[in-house]
């Protein structure tokens, strides 16, 4: 069994993050995920999608968003259990937690951090007959690279900021690009929404909105070959197609973390916002799992939730015990 100050229970960007935070604190992390990579959604979901709105970075992909994070987290030497779903905590003595994965991995830490995000990722699938045996053979719910869809005739369907951003991702890269939305209006935003419409203007890709997908068509050896949908008081269209990509959004599914008799609003953890402390003293929970009034899913967000809940780990593991605050351009970064 391993001993740790800290164990984080996801590898995000806001469990990386939070490594750092506790690290200037003297405070060593163990990091734990269900993925075989850290990152999170930045890696799962959306690695090469430039980010905005990251202090300092006018623009970043998300893979590179992560490497940074890595190295800002190096000298702190935090280890990782990955390909780890942790499935239990328990209360031990001194105030510590035992946590344990289903792979039978054990952490014995001081405190111990949610980080868990959307939890363990489950894409809304549409309801169609014969779609799982589709799957990876044409049919995939997430993007990890869009080079993979260079030259190929591809099919969107969706209204989400997800089906929009991946639309004006790929339409410089597919060779024939459809986007498929059962509305006539997104749900995305009215930005994206308005780009996308230029492109169909322009004949860039193909737009179909209040359309629904009706049915697949697999080839002799099992693969994608076509989609069949139906506009709205039109004919049914088969779409020609090498990948149907259907952005309909994650389930949020708390997993193990809902057994864990924290107190819940809907799938969210609730924390006080003072120290990211959930309603269990020595649990703290931050980015997107955790809610309070005002809450922005926004990796900043997460950020800045890392750092007060350092300053509260340190209290709780330390006997109530303020750390002292210094700035960074004055203590530098020693490693632990
Ligand atoms: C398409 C898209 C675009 C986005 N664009 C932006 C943007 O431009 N700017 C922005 O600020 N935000 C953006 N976001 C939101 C941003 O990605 C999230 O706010 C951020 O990922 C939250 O980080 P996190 O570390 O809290 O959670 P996550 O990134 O979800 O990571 C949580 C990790 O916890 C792990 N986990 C969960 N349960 C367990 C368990 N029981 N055991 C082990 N591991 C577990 C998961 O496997 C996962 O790796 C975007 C999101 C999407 C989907």
């Amino acid at each position: 069994m391993m001993e740790t100050d800290v164990c984080i229970v996801g590898a995000g960007p806001v469990g990386l993050f939070a490594v750092f935070e506790l690290g200037l604190l003297r405070l060593k992390a163990h990091v734990m995920d269900t993925l075989p990579v850290v990152g999170g959604q930045l890696a799962e979901i959306y690695p090469r999608k430039p980010i905005y709105d990251i202090p300092g970075y006018p623009s970043i992909l998300a893979g590179d968003l992560v490497d940074r994070l890595m190295e800002q987290i190096a000298p702190f030497h935090p280890s990782f259990g990955l390909g780890q779903k942790v499935r239990g905590l328990e209360a031990v003595e001194g105030g510590r937690w035992l946590v344990s994965s289903e792979n039978g991995d054990q952490v014995l830490a001081g405190a111990v951090v949610i980080a868990g995000g959307l939890g363990c990722f489950e894409p809304r699938k549409p309801d169609l007959v014969g779609l799982e045996a589709l799957e990876g053979r044409g049919v995939t719910y997430m993007i990890r690279d869009p080079q993979a869809f260079r030259g190929r005739k591809v099919v969107l369907a969706g209204g989400g900021d997800s089906a929009l951003d991946w639309t004006l991702q790929l339409v410089d890269v597919a060779e024939e690009l459809t986007l498929v939305h059962r509305s006539s209006a997104f749900r995305g935003a009215p930005e994206s929404a308005a780009r996308v419409q230029a492109l169909a203007d322009s004949g860039r890709l193909r737009l179909l909105t209040s359309t629904s997908l009706l049915s697949l068509q697999a080839n002799g050896d099992g693969w994608l070959e076509a989609v069949l949908v139906q506009t709205q008081g039109q004919e049914t269209l088969s779409l020609v197609a090498d990948d149907l990509i259907p952005l309909y959004g994650l389930t949020p599914q708390l997993g193990p973390i809902a057994d864990w008799g924290l107190a819940l609003d809907a799938s969210a953890i609730q924390v006080n916002t003072e120290t990211y402390q959930t309603s269990v003293p020595g649990i703290f929970a931050i980015g997107d799992i955790n809610t309070y009034p005002g809450k922005l899913k926004l990796i900043l967000s997460g950020f800045h939730e890392a750092a007060l809940m350092a300053h509260g780990a340190y209290r709780y593991i330390h006997g109530g015990a303020k750390p002292s605050f210094k700035y960074t351009t004055v203590t530098g970064v020693k490693g632990l």
